[in-house]
């Protein structure tokens, strides 16, 4: 019989606060530091992972949501990054089926020049995928290309170049780590702070090994203090707050870009296979991609000046994807069509370079003089990597007996099945807005099982209403966070700042869906 793996945020609360000493605990809870207490927790060490609001929902939240090589990064000649991202492809395919899955992208092509160009750079593609590859990369007539995408732009078409790669759910591929990690014996926390360092002997900041962290629980309001042995920093485009929390003079190793989306519904580009732009007037790749009825365009490339929690497009990026995609479609598309737009923030590792479409995408790990280890960079693809990286490297840094690295082997927590909800409640089986493809048994599964929090969670992470349809998702907000009032124990007051919250979240990403007026 299947287990359902849940995860209740009391006990874990009561463990946090009273389990002694952790071996590892890890700060941060996006892929990379969910990855660590996976790996951590697997590897027999006894693991705790505390995250300042819900799993998932910096960066690891607003991504592409691609699982791939990166025919980007194959383009700028980094070959062992697109290798081991293609190794990492197969594993989260075979290690989260219900959550990953093989998508077709087209190159369409309007001269024939372009063909051998894009065709044997695919292919070569499919060839460092070798044992690990997906389907076979095809040229294509202007036909069939038309069929695979219908509403593209059919004058001056030659054919398109067919490629595979694989696209996912970034939250509740978060969701799905946080659940195994629970089961494989972490304590996994949200909305739990790390606010300062506690360290050996009493010493002040800067000065001695860390011994753990003051924590806040930010429903009750109660500081906690965790014991650890080593303390993996992964709070992405924040790690330099905690290295400077850590020490004062540490220098900083981000800068950030941000990267936007539009959201259409899939009635309005009703293609059966993803686009991709190879080359977009800055330079860049650009993606249409199905998703959840929705098709998912994006992504831009800008700096931004600081680490935020919800960074928002600005109108300028919305017509720039508008621009590189209608040069693609019959119809062209406008912004008012769009039924979401989300900007996510890239941790990028400074390097010397102009702009940040140039910098790494790669990951590194660091040590300070206190122990802290430090994991960023990177990509959502490679998060498992990067999380044995960081596990290595705080076992060797604590001293902790090793352990082998087990989480290739690891298959994730499957979805919660709602069925046996829907059968004991059939009002269950309502759905939140005929746009939207949930029920409230999602609803009901997200705060028994998810340890959903929030409406926000509910809406923005463990279903995707947020991500898909802006308006819709605001329209159900108050019957959501009834629901939710109700399986929590919480009052109408409570229900009534949950929606009002959730109004407020979506009210800037809603005005970036307005023609701008002369
Ligand atoms: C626009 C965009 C598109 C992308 N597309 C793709 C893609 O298609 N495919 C792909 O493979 N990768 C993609 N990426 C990259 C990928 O999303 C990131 O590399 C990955 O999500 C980073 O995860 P993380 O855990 O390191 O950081 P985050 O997800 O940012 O997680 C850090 C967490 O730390 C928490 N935190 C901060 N301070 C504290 C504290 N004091 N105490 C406790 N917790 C704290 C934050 O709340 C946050 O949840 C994309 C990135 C962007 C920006």
């Amino acid at each position: 019989m299947r287990r359902i793996l849940t995860m209740n945020r009391e006990s874990n609360l009561r463990a946090l606060a009273s389990d002694g000493v952790f071996d590892v605990l890890v700060i941060g809870g996006g892929a990379t530091g969910l990855g660590a207490a996976l790996d951590a927790a697997s590897r027999g060490y006894r693991t705790a992972l505390i995250e300042a609001k819900d799993f998932a929902h910096a960066t690891s939240s607003r991504s592409t949501k691609l699982v791939h090589g990166g025919v980007r990064y194959l383009a700028q000649g980094n070959i062992p990054l697109v290798r081991e991202a293609l190794r990492e492809r197969a594993i989260l395919l075979r290690n989260a089926p219900a959550l990953v899955r093989e998508v077709p992208f087209i190159v369409p092509l309007y001269h024939y020049l372009d063909a051998p160009f894009y065709f044997t750079g695919l292919k070569i593609y499919d060839l460092l995928a070798g044992r690990y590859g997906l389907s076979p990369t095809k040229l294509l007539g202007a036909s069939k290309t038309l069929e695979h995408l219908p509403g593209a732009q059919p004058k001056g078409l030659v054919g398109g170049v067919l490629y595979s790669d694989c696209q996912f759910d970034d939250a509740r591929m978060a969701v799905a780590l946080a659940r195994t990690a629970a089961d494989q014996g972490a304590v996994v926390l949200n909305y739990m702070p790390a606010l300062r360092f506690l360290r050996e002997g009493g010493k002040s900041s800067g000065l001695g090994k860390l011994s753990g962290v003051v924590a806040r629980d930010e429903e009750s309001g109660r500081e906690v203090e965790v014991r650890a042995r080593a303390i993996i920093n992964a709070t992405g485009i924040f790690v330099d707050e905690i290295r400077t929390e850590d020490s004062p003079a540490a220098k900083p190793m981000l800068r950030w870009s941000r990267g936007s989306h539009l959201v259409f519904p899939r009635a309005l580009l009703p293609m059966q296979s993803a686009i991709m732009v190879p080359k977009t007037d800055d330079g860049r790749v650009l993606f249409a991609i199905p998703w959840h009825n929705h098709v998912i365009v994006g992504t831009t490339d800008v700096e931004a000046e600081r680490a935020v929690h919800d960074p928002v497009p600005t109108s300028v990026e919305a017509e720039f994807i508008l621009a590189q995609l209608n040069r693609y479609l019959d119809s062209p598309l406008t912004v008012e069509d769009a039924t979401a737009s989300f900007a996510g923030l890239r941790p990028l590792i400074r390097q010397d370079a102009n702009s940040t479409a140039g910098l790494s995408r790669e990951h590194s790990v660091t040590v300070a003089a206190s122990g802290l280890v430090t994991v960023a960079g990177g990509k959502w693809t490679t998060y498992r990597r990067m999380a044995e990286d960081a596990v290595d490297k705080a076992v060797e840094m604590a001293g902790l007996p090793a352990a082998p690295c087990r989480t290739a082997g690891i298959v994730l927590a499957a979805e919660p099945d709602t069925a046996a909800m829907v059968s004991a409640d059939s009002t269950l089986a309502a759905p939140l807005h005929p746009n939207l493809p949930y029920i409230y048994a999602d609803v009901v599964a997200a705060a028994r099982q998810e340890m959903a929090r929030t409406a926000e969670d509910v809406l923005a992470r463990r279903t995707r209403s947020l991500f898909l349809d802006l308006a819709a998702s605001s329209d159900c907000a108050a019957p959501v966070a009834a629901v939710l009032a109700r399986e929590l124990g919480k009052d109408a007051d409570w229900a009534g700042q949950q929606q009002a919250a959730l109004l407020a979240l979506c009210a800037p990403l809603r005005a970036v869906l307005r023609p701008k007026t002369a």
